[in-house]
């Protein structure tokens, strides 16, 4: 190794990227209250206890007649109509010897101890009713608190909620629910060959340019994550623009996410900025795309810079700015869930990283490989559902298991 040239940065593994990083994310403060209404997406602050059985009652899953079992000997019998008890009102006990006309979601009386569905029965001229299949006890009966019994925590602090956990907690009277604020976000990106789109035409883009893709799936995505953004526009590759823009950034986020100006060439600022203003580690982190990541602080703000290129930006926002995000908001379910499926491809060439490869799910539940795998070609993201996790070293042949995150678990 000669003097004047930097020793290369031995490289991080992402299980030890990611051990560090959710360590450094703890939440600063707070929770606050909002409509259950408004609470998709957001991380529960509190255990959700039910102070009720749902259903709060045994009642009636058919339209048809609650009677009791014993009162039917024989199927000649008919039982006369002694009560009409609708979805929404009480009913009064079971009359010996009769039955009850009932519908789906109604209690079943007192003394009745089970329903036969409308089908089976006939209604007679005098009202009566004939039941044509012998019922046993239970039968089309909801049981009290067969979904959630008092008591019982529904959620736990943590939970991520989706629309059916919303439905959950109104289904125990939850109006409004406790949930972690949301992380302020400032967002920038770096590069002067940025031009946003709707600034200047595709036929007129200067040589160089090219459009900021970045700033708009990391937007969504940092929406997703129930996060408040900010976004800061394109910072110029400038020293003093990089500090002016990281200096406002920092007082009043949580965090600041970059993209672009994370390696190491002389255009690249971020590294300088950050570390002239607080604190910056540069990660060469053993992961394909990806590899350089930054971390650091600016005042009591996170400083995060994922690198510039779309696929490596995209992956690694997935795989450690996604799960940073969502501990910070005391979030319990952070890894993506993983499943084994067949490679219908094969992958002759191993690499010393470990390798999210683009692809997609087959009708014969196997996996098809996007051809273009470069970390530029953002279309392979598009066209996949999901991502193999290929080992360091790791070849692939058609028919081996392989790993598969879904994009639906790391996109929610
Ligand atoms: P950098 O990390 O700044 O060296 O950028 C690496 C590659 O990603 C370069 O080809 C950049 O032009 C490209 N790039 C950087 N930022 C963006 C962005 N916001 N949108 C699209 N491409 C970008
Ligand atoms: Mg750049």
């Amino acid at each position: 190794m000669t003097a004047d040239r930097p020793a290369a940065q031995p490289m991080k593994s992402l299980d030890d990227a990611l051990t560090q990083l959710l360590d450094y994310a703890t939440i600063r403060d707070g929770a606050e209250q909002v409509a259950t209404f408004d609470a998709d997406g957001r991380v529960l602050a509190q255990d959700l206890v039910s102070a009720l059985h749902v259903p709060p009652q045994d009642n009636s899953s058919m339209d048809g007649y609650a009677l009791r079992c014993a009162d039917l000997t024989d199927l000649a019998q008919t039982l006369p109509v002694s009560q009409r008890i609708p979805a929404g009102s009480a009913g009064t006990p079971l009359a010996a010897m009769s039955v009850a006309r009932i519908f789906t979601g109604a209690p079943i009386p007192l003394g009745a101890d089970a329903v036969v569905m409308q089908e089976d029965c006939d209604v007679l001229p005098d009202g009566a009713v004939r039941i044509k299949v012998q019922p046993k006890p239970g039968q089309w009966i909801r049981r009290a608190g067969e979904d959630v019994t008092r008591g019982a925590v529904v959620l736990a602090k943590g939970a991520r909620l989706t629309p059916a956990e919303l439905g959950l907690a109104a289904s125990i009277g939850m109006n409004f629910l406790t949930v972690a604020r949301r992380p302020r976000v400032a967002l920038f990106s770096t590069g002067d060959e940025l031009v946003m789109p709707g600034a200047v035409a595709p036929q007129d883009m200067p040589p160089g340019a090219i459009y900021n893709s970045n700033r708009f799936f990391l937007k969504a995505l940092l929406k997703r994550l129930g996060c408040e953004v900010s976004d800061l526009g394109i910072v110029p590759d400038q020293r003093d623009a990089t500090i002016a823009a990281l200096r406002q950034a920092a007082e009043h986020h949580d965090v600041i996410l970059t993209s672009g100006g994370v390696s190491v060439g002389e255009e690249d600022h971020i590294k300088p900025a950050v570390a002239s203003l607080g604190q910056l580690d540069l990660w060469q982190i053993a992961i394909k795309p990806g590899k350089p990541f930054a971390y650091g602080h600016v005042a009591d703000a996170h400083f995060i810079g994922l690198p510039g290129n779309p696929v490596s930006g995209f992956v690694t926002f997935l795989l450690l700015v996604r799960p940073f995000l969502l501990k910070l908001q005391g979030a319990t379910q952070l890894a993506p869930r993983s499943v084994a499926v067949r490679a219908d491809f094969s992958w002759p060439r191993a690499d010393k990283r470990r390798e999210f490869l683009r692809v997609k799910r087959n009708p014969t539940d196997g996996l098809d490989l996007f051809a273009n795998q470069s970390s530029g070609v953002l279309t392979s993201a598009v066209w996949g559902d999901g991502l193999v996790d290929n080992p360091s070293g790791a070849t692939i042949a058609p028919g081996d298991v392989v790993r598969f995150i879904p994009f639906s678990e790391l996109l929610a």
